[in-house]
């Protein structure tokens, strides 16, 4: 399967109550074979209006953050936990965040990306576990089973919302960053 059949094949999906209020079903966007893989919490208002990730004031914040590492939305993979909007914009509760998992492990094993950054809470307690916190996890690199690396960091929104976030992310971004090109050196 590809992930344009998978995006099809979700299109109508009900498997949770977000499905409600969607507009518009945001899959994801980028590249299907990028060697890194942004995760971030759901939609918001912005992103349920045209489909697409990260397109508000905080995928601005995040295209200048893959800008100042040299990369642009082409090269990367972007997705959410959810992939319908929470209404008012709330944390998607773990009902919905199980119900939509399975979509995004297949899109991790269509990529086959080799570096995952998780973008906030949301993204690190539903991948790593419930207990996992933003404030201790970051910037510290994981490994999945199958190899993949994985570092946290906080979600675009929330430096938004505190710009003493943003020297943090930086630094994490640094690390995101020096690790690619180690992948780049092997490829
Ligand atoms: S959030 Fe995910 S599981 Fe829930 S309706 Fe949307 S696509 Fe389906």
């Amino acid at each position: 399967m590809s992930l344009e059949q998978l995006a099809k094949d979700m299109q109508n999906c009900t498997r949770c109550g977000l499905s409600e209020g969607r507009n518009k079903l945001v899959f994801g966007v980028g590249n299907p074979k990028a060697k890194l893989m942004l995760i971030g919490e759901g939609p918001g208002k912005d992103e349920d209006e045209q489909g697409v990730p990260f397109v508000g004031r905080a995928g601005q914040l995040l295209d200048r953050i893959l800008a100042a590492i040299d990369l642009t939305r082409e090269d990367v993979y972007i997705a959410n936990i959810v992939k319908c909007r929470p209404p008012n914009n709330r944390v998607p509760n773990r009902v919905e965040a199980k119900a939509c998992l399975p979509y995004l492990y297949r899109q991790i094993e269509l990529i086959q990306p080799q570096i995952i950054v998780l973008l906030g809470n949301t993204a690190l307690q539903n991948l790593i576990g419930p207990d996992a916190r933003i404030t201790k996890m970051r910037g510290q690199w994981l490994e999945s089973q199958s190899g993949i690396k994985i570092i946290a960091t906080y979600h675009p929104a929330a430096v938004l919302r505190d710009p003493n976030r943003r020297r943090p992310v930086w630094e994490d971004f640094q690390m995101v960053q020096e690790e690619y090109h180690k992948l780049k050196g092997n490829s």
